[in-house]
């Protein structure tokens, strides 16, 4: 993915094909609530999208219908060109498309480390049991957890379970990761261990959509931060300028809330 060269702010949509995930005309009702309104967004190969917005705007409901974990009522999301499927095999094929990362961190409580590494790879990839658990333990080591492999997750930190969340998700060769706040539940000495994992899979060029009030974070990494309040996209704009001089009021009485 190295070679995709992200150009901010070059002016008119990118080549079809460097638009990885599209959201067009996306609207969602929970009941009389209409959780997502004429949602538009495009996310880029290689691009880092921040989501940011009060609790409540939608921001979960969006991450959770681009791997349709929710329906939509109307609109269309297409994956890398590829409209998302309703059901079947289908479904959890592109759905292992779009890595997904929890508030909670939703391991297996009664597999090690390891063996959480390697179950989306047999089941879903079908790799054979030798090939999986390499690759777990080459993931392991790459979010710095590679000496916990043995242990059950109860055994590990916040900090370190979050990493192995991360892993497993990379273990089955996501188009995209998808982070909805992944580092809202853990004490503050670990938050930083995660977002550095973050990070670093940022600048190895991952596709990512982060949900997040880590200001630092969407500053150092974003190459784009998306502000949503009562269920829509109210401001898209690069960091600098987002945090520097946000162009809505609703912005920037969100900002002065948190900074
Ligand atoms: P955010 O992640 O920005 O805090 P959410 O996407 O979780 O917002 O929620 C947006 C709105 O939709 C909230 O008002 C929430 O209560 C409501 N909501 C979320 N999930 C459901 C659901 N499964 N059923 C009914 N209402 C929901
Ligand atoms: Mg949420």
């Amino acid at each position: 993915m190295s070679e995709v060269s992200v150009t901010k702010n070059a002016g008119g949509p990118a080549p079809a094909a460097d638009r990885l995930v599209v959201l067009d005309n996306v609207n969602k009702h929970f009941g009389a609530l209409h959780v997502l309104q004429d949602i538009d967004l495009t996310i880029n190969r290689g691009e880092v999208v921040v989501v940011i917005g009060p609790s409540g705007s939608g921001k979960s409901t969006l991450c959770r219908t681009i791997n349709r974990l929710e329906t939509i009522d109307s609109g269309s999301i297409t994956i890398d060109g590829k409209p998302l499927p309703q059901e079947g095999r289908e479904l959890a094929r592109l759905r292992a498309d779009v890595g997904m990362v929890f508030q909670s961190f939703n391991l297996f409580a009664h597999k090690t480390v390891l063996e959480n590494v390697m179950l989306g790879q047999t089941k879903v990839r079908r790799t054979d049991k030798a090939a999986a658990a390499n690759k777990a333990r080459a993931l392991l080591d790459r979010v710095g957890v590679g000496t916990q492999a043995d242990k059950y997750p109860a055994q590990l930190s916040g900090g370190q379970q979050q990493r192995v969340a991360i892993a497993r998700a990379l273990a089955m060769d996501p188009k995209v990761m998808l982070f909805d706040e992944p580092t809202s539940a853990l004490d503050p000495e670990m938050i930083n261990e995660v977002l550095d994992v973050m990070q670093q899979l940022a600048r190895d060029g991952m596709t990512m959509i982060v949900v997040t009030h880590e200001m630092g974070f969407a500053r150092s990494a974003a190459n784009r931060v998306v502000f949503m309040a009562d269920g829509r996209i109210v401001e898209e704009a690069e960091p600098n300028q987002f945090f520097n001089n946000p162009r809505s009021e609703r912005a920037r009485d969100f900002l002065s809330k948190i900074l």
